[in-house]
């Protein structure tokens, strides 16, 4: 069974073992939200020792039209775990996405993006919010099988497989109950897409019958995201497919609070990677205002998954605090809520005086 996080957690580590990480700045805000989560995990005493990879625009702009050298696959194969900044990728031209290439080539098949509300104070009319969106991270539409058939026409291919249907399925059953969620909702498009979403759909079906104790449901994605995003309180666990699940996490940490806010595990048998939802946010790079929580949050994962839940709660505990106590970067910034409006930097500051 693939459920190596869950497996992870009852790991026994030493919380003061050193452990070795890839880091990957990335680009746009990227490094100065690297900066602050790193300074974080230092402050912490994570223990984290970060090997610098360089990815994304940089490595392209040399002249790679992988985007990465071969000596960051080396560290990332040596480590094993990588902390990673968002990068950028041009759209509709230009080189493949590097985020698609790292899922890919290292089996990261379950991509887990939990979102919940921090009301009052962070504002979101969605107070009980707390929702685990598990993606299908390797295949459908973000397969890359995508052709030019004439001038005209091009084709991209839903690649749909019942191994990587069990996988992810039995991945989110397997989450629901280690972290005692109730139910567990499958998100898909089958009245049209009768084989691909179909096969999805069939082997939850199948799968759902092994966890008696947990309820499952299945809803049809355009109605289903309507919902989640009218009563998100209403939904726990919820399993889908690439596409459908990299568009709903975005909407769900939006009406939480702001895309800035929450980070994602990317799972796989042998390699994990941690990284914000968002993008390398190109508007408001080198500006200094980007909320760090994303990446920060994804570390707090990413020590989880080491065994470090002791530092990860500490850390954890400390970001809600500095929420609490008003100090708030620009993207969730409220003149009745907040008490100032910080900086990055100011950010982590605030984060680490809570320690
Ligand atoms: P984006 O997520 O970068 O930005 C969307 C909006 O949210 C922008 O207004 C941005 O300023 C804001 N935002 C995002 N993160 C924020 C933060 N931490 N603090 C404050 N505001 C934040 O999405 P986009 O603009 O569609 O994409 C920009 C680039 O990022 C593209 O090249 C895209 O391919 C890439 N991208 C990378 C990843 C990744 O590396 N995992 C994921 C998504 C998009």
């Amino acid at each position: 069974m693939e459920n190596t996080q869950i497996k992870q957690k009852s790991r026994k580590r030493n919380e003061n073992d050193i452990v070795k990480v890839a880091v990957a700045y990335g680009d746009g805000i990227g490094p100065e939200i690297m900066d602050a989560t790193l300074r974080i995990l230092d402050a912490a005493g994570a223990n984290i020792k970060p090997e610098r990879i360089d990815i994304g625009e940089k490595v392209y702009l040399s002249g790679n039209s992988a985007g990465i050298e071969k000596s960051a696959w080396e560290t990332i194969n040596q480590n094993k775990i990588i902390l990673k900044a968002p990068i950028t990728t041009p759209q509709g031209k230009g080189y493949k996405s590097l985020n698609v290439t790292l899922r890919k080539s290292l089996g990261l098949f379950a991509n887990v993006r939990p979102v919940s509300a921090y009301a009052p104070y962070v504002e979101t009319n969605f107070p009980e919010m707390d929702v685990v969106i598990v993606r299908e991270n390797e295949e459908d539409l973000y397969a890359g099988i995508e052709h030019q058939q004439t001038q005209d026409v091009v084709q991209c291919l839903k690649l749909i497989t019942r191994p990587g249907c069990e996988k992810i399925v039995r991945y989110a059953f397997e989450y629901a109950k280690a972290y005692g969620r109730k139910k567990v909702t499958c998100m898909v498009k089958d009245n049209i897409m009768k084989l691909t979403d179909g096969l999805f759909h069939n082997v939850f079906k199948e799968i759902a019958l092994e966890y008696p104790e947990i309820e499952s449901n299945s809803e049809i994605i355009d109605i289903a995201s309507a919902r989640l995003a009218a009563h998100p309180e209403r939904y726990d666990v919820v399993v889908t497919s690439n596409l459908y699940g990299d568009i709903i996490s975005d909407i769900a940490a939006e009406i939480a609070g702001s895309v800035g806010m929450c980070g994602s595990a990317n799972i796989g048998s042998n390699v994990a990677m941690f990284e914000a939802i968002h993008g390398s946010a190109p508007d408001i790079a080198g500006q200094k205002i980007a909320n760090p929580s994303g990446l920060l949050n994804a570390a707090i994962l990413m020590l989880s998954h080491l065994g470090k839940t002791e530092i990860a709660d500490t850390i954890k505990n400390a970001w809600l605090k500095t929420l609490e106590d008003g100090y708030h970067t620009a993207d969730v910034y409220q003149a009745n809520l907040s008490k100032e409006k910080v900086s990055t930097s100011k950010f982590a500051d605030m984060v680490i005086k809570n320690l």
